[in-house]
């Protein structure tokens, strides 16, 4: 393929979609529905996409944009959204701007002058400042390609991200009727979707549903133990010199686990609502700018990050939902590239969600659904089974295989006949007054006449003594797990012990078998360790990134290339200002390692790389391979 058809029409029909793909993101083909999306919408058609993270939704309307004529405006509910996007835009040589409060008077007037001008492919608006009569009057004079709403879910009240403006965007399509929607999110559960249609005035337009599952991700839960020293294993083992988010509950804790990491030679910083505006907004750059950051964060920091090299996201306490979870984590390898999002959870987390839900004083109905979301996710945390079939279940999707790229499908969990331990755990409880907590039943259970065992007199019991047959590790694991499966739960009143449950008591009964897990003694050292490599070595033998495990890693002249090119990369951001990840993503890094380049016609070849790249960052990034050759 010669220089010249890159950059012409390469299909005989000339498809305009495809041609802009090619020339200006340097990718070869569509993804998904991404091709339908498009044309669908080029063609003046509203629609409604609901994609993953990292599926690629932005492409969905900024290619219409380039197509059609006219500006695109981009409804995004977030500044840092908005910035990285014009950021990336103007990278690739499309003519971007935004407005929102971070703009003086002077450089927003700028902004609007163009856009009735005709001199901007794609204008991204605050929703507040796009229902204001100034902004109306000037879409009015504006020549207008599409607009797209981002991160729709904002619009539902009950969902996480609520923003009130949301809810007067119709008034876009009142005024503007011939002019196409598209409204994009990453939501997963369907109540919300059926509410952004409704209140989007959306119900007409075509829906385009994609699978949520996101197969790069590797989902691990860990039972904690020693929490600080597992996580800190778990980064040196699997994520050495990765960006990563660690989700804790805190925001003590937050500044308590970043002080710690950095103390042991990560590079941390804290980020949650209660430290100074500046000091947040300075460290979320830091962390967009820099390579091998970890952001130790409450669940203050996410939504708006659009770094798509985030390695993994550890979560020291549990989230508050599946579906939080699944938001969470989702922040992970929005590249495509192995990710992996790891879990440490614990018997005290178990008896928090259980208070919490005791505590709880919704009324019955509210309640119901919360006690479905609790048990949804403890069933996620205590299963057996394949993690991602439990997770993609919730959400209403079916996977009919085991995914083989979580702890579960990786190394299977045995499980065991716990039907007796059981009725001894429970027991226990119920003679011992339903009011301790692990630690003393498990003296009991086992025999340790401690000074409160004997105290109140619970070496006379029938059950102390019984449970010698198991370790203290092991009964902790049975207590976790009784509670977790609803056996037990915990006094909110006194001093947090257990109560037994009608299905408990059924259970002692013995009308119950009750089987349970066993978990895994200590944690294997393997994980995605070196994954991102490992799927630069594979593609060098004409393999894609897959799940797979074991492909070997980078020869220590590839590894060499890498950090090269990383450094070239950070090199140029830091001259502009701007995040890494906007000159090229990991995987055009990546493909340079696997396919050396040594020419600007074989660079131009490399996925991400557009014409506008190619001029700009070709002749850098050539001699550094050149020098590695
Ligand atoms: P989303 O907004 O859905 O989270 P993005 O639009 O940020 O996803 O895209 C995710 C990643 O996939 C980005 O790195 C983007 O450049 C890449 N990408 C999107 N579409 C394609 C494609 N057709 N071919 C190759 N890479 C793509
Ligand atoms: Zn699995």
């Amino acid at each position: 393929m010669g220089l010249d058809s890159l950059f012409s029409p390469p299909s005989p029909e000339g498809d305009a979609a495809l041609e802009a793909l090619r020339s200006v993101f340097g990718y070869e083909s569509f993804r998904g529905h991404q091709g339908e999306i498009i044309r669908h919408v080029i063609a003046g058609n509203d629609a409604l996409v609901l994609m993953p993270t990292g599926g690629g939704k932005s492409l969905c309307y900024q290619i219409p944009a380039l197509v059609r004529r006219g500006v695109a405006v981009v409804v995004s509910p977030l500044i840092a959204l908005m910035r990285d996007q014009v950021t990336a835009l103007r990278q690739l040589g499309v003519r971007a701007a935004f407005l929102n409060s971070s703009l003086d008077a002077g450089e927003a007037r700028e902004v609007e002058r163009a856009m009735t001008r005709g001199e901007l492919d794609l204008v991204y608006v605050a929703p507040e400042r796009l229902v204001t009569p100034r902004f109306l009057d000037l879409l009015d004079r504006t020549d207008l390609a599409l607009f797209a709403l981002d991160e729709a879910h904002c619009v539902s009240q009950w969902g996480h991200d609520f923003r009130p403006e949301y809810l007067q965007l119709s008034i876009l399509h009142e005024r503007h009727p011939t002019v196409p929607r598209i409204a994009l999110t990453a939501t997963a559960d369907a109540q919300t979707r059926a509410e952004i249609a409704e209140k989007l005035g959306l119900t007409e337009a075509r829906v385009f549903l994609s699978s949520f599952d996101r197969p790069n991700i590797t989902y691990r839960v860990v039972a904690k133990n020693s929490e600080r020293q597992q996580l800190l294993a778990y980064l040196r083992d699997n994520h050495p010199e990765d960006a990563g988010i660690v989700y804790c509950m805190s925001r003590a804790k937050v500044e308590d686990v970043a002080a710690w990491l950095s103390a042991q030679g990560r590079e941390a910083l804290p980020y949650h609502a209660g430290l100074p505006p500046e000091v947040r907004e300075a460290n979320q750059d830091l962390f967009l700018k820099s390579e091998g950051m970890v952001m130790v964060a409450t669940v203050a920091f996410g939504m708006g990050i659009d770094k798509p090299n985030v390695r993994f996201v550890a979560h020291l306490d549990p989230p508050k939902s599946l579906e939080a979870y699944y938001q969470e984590t989702g922040r992970a390898g929005r590249d495509g590239l192995p990710a992996s999002a790891w879990m440490a959870y614990g018997m005290s987390d178990v008896v928090g969600l259980r208070q919490l839900l005791e505590q709880s004083e919704a009324g019955d109905a509210h309640r119901r659904v919360e006690r479905g979301k609790l048990e949804a996710l403890l069933g996620f945390c205590e299963t057996a089974h394949c993690r991602r079939q439990v997770l993609l279940n919730y959400f209403g999707e079916t996977l009919a295989e085991p995914c083989g790229n979580c702890d579960t499908c990786l190394e299977p969990v045995e499980t065991w006949d716990g039907t007796v331990a059981a009725q001894k755990a429970l027991s226990a409880v119920y003679r011992t007054g339903q009011r301790y907590g692990a630690g003393h039943l498990i003296d009991v259970l086992r025999g340790n006449a401690t000074d409160k065992v004997v105290q109140q007199q619970h070496d006379r019991l029938k059950t102390f003594g019984v449970g010698n047959d198991l370790s203290k590790a092991e009964w902790q694991s049975v207590f976790r797990q009784l509670v977790a499966a609803g056996f037990l739960t915990v006094d909110v009143e006194g001093y947090g012990g257990f109560r037994l449950t009608d299905t408990g008591v059924t259970v002692v009964k013995g009308g119950r078998p009750v089987r349970l897990r066993k978990d895994p003694v200590a944690e294997k050292r393997r994980g995605v360790r070196d994954s991102l490599r490992r799927s630069a070595a594979g593609r060098g033998r004409g393999e894609g990134v897959s799940r797979g495990e074991g492909r070997g890693t980078l020869s220590p002249a590839d590894d060499a290339l890498w950090h090269a090119l990383r450094a070239c990369r950070l090199e140029l951001a830091r001259d502009q200002g701007v995040p890494p990840y906007v000159i090229f993503h990991d995987s055009t890094l990546l493909e340079m390692v696997a396919e050396r380049p040594l020419d600007r016609h074989a660079f131009a070849r490399l996925p991400g790389v557009g014409a506008r790249k190619l001029d700009l960052y070709a002749d850098s990034f050539l001699e550094v391979i050149h020098r590695h050759a």
